[in-house]
């Protein structure tokens, strides 16, 4: 068994501390010059071939002369815009910036992995590729890093996160749709300012908003099938200046969730059509631009099986978990629209849990991390 093997008595303490590392020193988007050097400086010292695909990524290999096709397992850098609240002796050295979703674990455990095969590389059947992205959270780092041509090779991918609704010691998996597709939006709509005593002389820009709002909310509730997941949220919404003013514009910025691509297109040409049709009914005009983001992760469906059967029998029953689907994103669903890819979620609640992923006060259970990277020893070693 690789996860009772007594070199992860060196191997997980010496993983940890890279994760503390690099969560004192987050780095964000496209920018992780730190991230990587501290990557690059670790694979040469494991004696692991390494390469810059973009910029600020890291593609590194391992048996490349074993015959194809290759496995990729793929880690993210990046943190988040979030100031740390937490006693953490290791906690973030700048301010207002945080390794909150668990990306520094990400790297370490793909690391921790690295160095295990490393170990094991006479035994690998076929060549593995680590790929350790920038940009996760925005605006992604995975497509470019496809562009340079990571996935030359690939017959199969593997990514983890870090899951804070699992206990530590527990990988979660999800096959099929197993997160959604992503579609921001600003919508701006444009009335006629005028006094508020005489709101007839103009055209309420909050009143059209306000009836766009509850209209949109018809194209979820009336008319999706609910077997299909679709969410609409209006995030953000500014208006007027003054109570005796009628306001001349609104402008709201929201998110379109989806799962299916049937779903995602029908979803933004009728939240087009509604707050056009509405805004027209009331004399008032919109504007609304969409910024599409990252498609759904799919999990395939035959990799996701046996992927679950060798991680099953490396963890054993009770580690492994079926979870359900979310609406959150992810970019590694670029890599699975083009490879069978799966993701290895992570369980990291521990004693001193607090608060999920993306909050100030995340304390993740760090005896987790072994689990992530035995996970992807595991299917490197017997996929
Ligand atoms: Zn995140
Ligand atoms: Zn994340």
């Amino acid at each position: 068994m690789i996860m009772d093997d007594g070199s992860w008595n060196v191997i997980e303490p010496w993983m940890i501390e890279i994760r503390r590392t690099i969560h004192r020193h987050p780095e964000l988007g496209l920018e992780t010059p730190e991230t990587q050097k501290l990557i690059e400086v670790t694979l040469d010292e494991l004696g692991i071939s390494h390469s810059r695909p973009i910029a600020h990524g890291v593609k590194a290999i391992l048996a490349q002369n074993k015959p194809g096709p290759a496995l990729l397992l793929r880690a993210d850098m990046d943190a988040l815009p979030i100031l740390e609240d937490n006693d953490l002796p290791f906690k973030s050295e700048i301010s207002g910036r945080m390794h909150a979703c668990g990306h520094d674990c990400h790297t370490a455990m793909l690391l921790g992995a690295a160095r295990y095969l490393k170990e094991h590389e006479s035994e690998l059947r076929r060549p593995v590729v680590l790929m350790f992205q920038p940009a996760e959270e925005g605006p992604g780092g995975a497509l470019p890093m496809i562009e340079a041509g990571i996935l030359d090779g690939v017959g199969e991918a593997c990514m983890v996160h870090v899951s804070s609704d699992l206990p530590k010691g527990v990988i979660g998996l999800r096959e099929g749709p197993a997160m959604g597709a992503c579609d921001d939006f600003v919508l701006t709509v444009l009335g006629r300012g005028g006094h508020g005593s005489a709101p007839h002389d103009g055209v309420d820009a909050i009143y059209v908003a306000a009836s766009i709002i509850q209209a949109v909310q018809g194209i979820v509730s009336r008319e999706q099938d609910s077997f299909d997941p679709l969410v609409i949220s209006i995030g953000t919404i500014h208006g007027g200046f003054r109570e005796n003013v009628i306001p001349d514009r609104v402008d709201m910025t929201g998110t379109i969730r989806s799962m299916s691509p049937k779903t995602r297109e029908r979803a933004v040409r009728r939240l087009r059509e509604v707050a056009e049709s509405v805004a027209k009914t009331h004399n008032a005009r919109v504007e609304l631009v969409i910024d599409a983001g990252y498609p759904p992760l799919v999990a395939d469906v035959p990799w996701s099986r046996r992927v679950k059967s060798i991680l099953t029998e490396e963890l054993g029953q009770e580690a492994i978990r079926d979870i359900a689907a979310t609406l959150g994103v992810e970019d590694f669903a670029y890599v699975a629209e083009r490879v069978p890819g799966l993701c290895l979620n992570v369980g990291i609640v521990g004693d001193r849990f607090t608060t999920g992923l993306h909050s100030a006060g995340l304390i993740v259970d760090e005896s987790g991390l072994k689990a992530g990277a035995v996970g992807f020893a595991a299917v490197a070693l017997h996929s």
